[in-house]
């Protein structure tokens, strides 16, 4: 697989911007999560990913999604500017870029201008990039659209509310194509869209139109619209794994995943430390879902400093640890609540609501399905996993007796589900397998 994807890489992609992923991610990114490992060893978190969310405003209305879109907060240029700085002073090289929609932010494009040692990773719905735009990121080379489609014409409308949105991500995608971008395709996998999307007829359908890489996120029903019943069951988790690790030894495109050590045993990346997220008001919040903060990047220490003593963040790495290897907020709702009022942390959000909205939440598996664990096969990610994408021991050090912990959640979640069957909520009584 790993010739015939680099031999397709080299071929479609513009030299420079391949050089620019292979030294400012590859190399540089590499001793960032080194520097990192170093920190974590003497206790001293400061995460090599940071995810920022620069804009809120988004030009679609997912299912699903967590952010206040019809509203017009974003971070300046020159807090920006100050952020990525100061995380450049202590390392870091790579940055994940967010919204809403990032291409809404007027100074997007000055951002990646202004830091060409840097290497960012823009999730967007593609709908703004126009051949124009695609150009300019060809001309700066620092950075990587990840194009999130969420199904075929239908689907994408339904999930997306909007009309026609499937083509348009198309053209948007086409251009950065064209402009010899290296490029990749998102989708959180739902119950609507996995017998469209996870599939290796679709991935073969992609590799002809020419992208690089994909990567499969699967649906948190979280945000003002949670619309639960596209979450998938543990089965279904567990087959998008098994797709994933299958593919990822067969075909020649990349798969990224964030949730899933080498030998396939599940991790939070907020709980091990290696990334935490910035809100459009500059809030640091342990990660994008968690809508939750007490500290602000506008603070005069800067975003090293200020994450490095956050007590807050601290917190909700270790509990998070100390409770599951899957997702907190998924799994355990009411400890989020309890860390929340515990460190009187603010709703980040604009709507006001993440309170409310978590003590609707009702208890559910995730990632971690003990028992289901699937390894890489590949050498390529076992390698890169092993060294650059594990826990950290981020469990090691929580007393994470992981028997007592599946035990205590199945009997959480098996009362959850008694108490959770209303067939009015819409929630269908899931088999459970595990
Ligand atoms: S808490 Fe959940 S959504 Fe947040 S980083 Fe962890 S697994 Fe992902």
């Amino acid at each position: 697989m790993f010739p015939a994807l680099a031999t397709r890489v080299l071929r479609t992609t513009d030299k420079r911007c391949l050089w620019k992923f292979v030294w400012n991610f590859g190399v540089k990114g590499t001793l960032s999560v080194e520097k990192f490992k170093r920190r974590a060893r003497r206790g001293d978190y400061f995460p090599p990913f940071l995810y920022l969310s620069i804009i809120n405003s988004c030009n679609l209305r997912c299912q699903g999604c967590w952010v206040d879109v019809e509203e017009k907060d974003a971070i300046d240029l020159d807090m920006l500017h100050r952020t990525v700085g100061d995380a450049k002073r202590h390392g870091n090289s790579f940055f994940g870029i967010l919204g809403g929609e990032p291409f809404m932010h007027p100074g997007l494009l000055d951002l990646l201008a202004a830091h060409p040692d840097c290497y960012f990773q823009l999730f967007t719905n593609g709908q703004f990039i126009t051949e124009k735009v695609a150009g300019r990121l060809r001309e700066l080379g620092n950075a990587t659209p990840l194009v999130s489609i969420e199904g075929r014409e239908i689907t994408s409308d339904a999930r997306r509310g909007k009309k026609d949105v499937f083509n348009k991500t198309m053209r948007g995608l086409a251009n950065c194509l064209r402009a010899r971008l290296l490029t990749g395709v998102a989708t959180s996998v739902c119950q609507s869209n996995i017998e469209e999307l996870l599939t290796e007829g679709w991935l073969r359908e992609l590799i002809q139109f020419g992208v690089h890489y994909v990567w499969y996120h699967t649906y948190r029903p979280v945000g003002p619209k949670p619309n639960f019943q596209l979450a998938l069951r543990p089965d279904q988790l567990v087959r998008v794994r098994k797709f994933i690790v299958e593919m990822r030894a067969k075909i020649p495109i990349a798969i990224v995943d964030a949730y899933y050590d080498h030998d396939g045993q599940a991790l939070c990346p907020m709980a091990t430390g290696i990334s935490h997220h910035i809100s459009p008001r500059g809030d640091i919040e342990p990660c994008p879902i968690l809508q939750f903060a007490v500290e602000n990047i506008s603070d005069r220490r800067g975003v090293f400093e200020t994450m490095r003593q956050s007590e807050f963040l601290r917190d909700f790495r270790e509990a998070s640890a100390n409770a599951t290897r899957g997702c907190v907020v998924l799994e355990r709702p009411d400890l989020v609540k309890e860390l929340v009022l515990k460190h009187g942390a603010r709703d980040t959000t604009v709507r006001g609501a993440a309170l409310a909205e978590l003590e609707a939440m009702e208890p559910r598996y995730s990632q971690w399905l003990p028992g289901e664990e699937v390894p890489e096969t590949h050498w390529m990610y076992r390698l890169a996993k092993r060294f650059w994408f594990s826990d950290f021991g981020a469990y090691r050090r929580a007393d994470h007796d992981a028997a007592s912990k599946a035990q205590e959640l199945k009997s959480r979640l098996d009362s959850a589900r008694l108490a959770a069957h209303n067939p009015a909520r819409g929630e269908p009584v899931m088999k459970e397998s595990v």
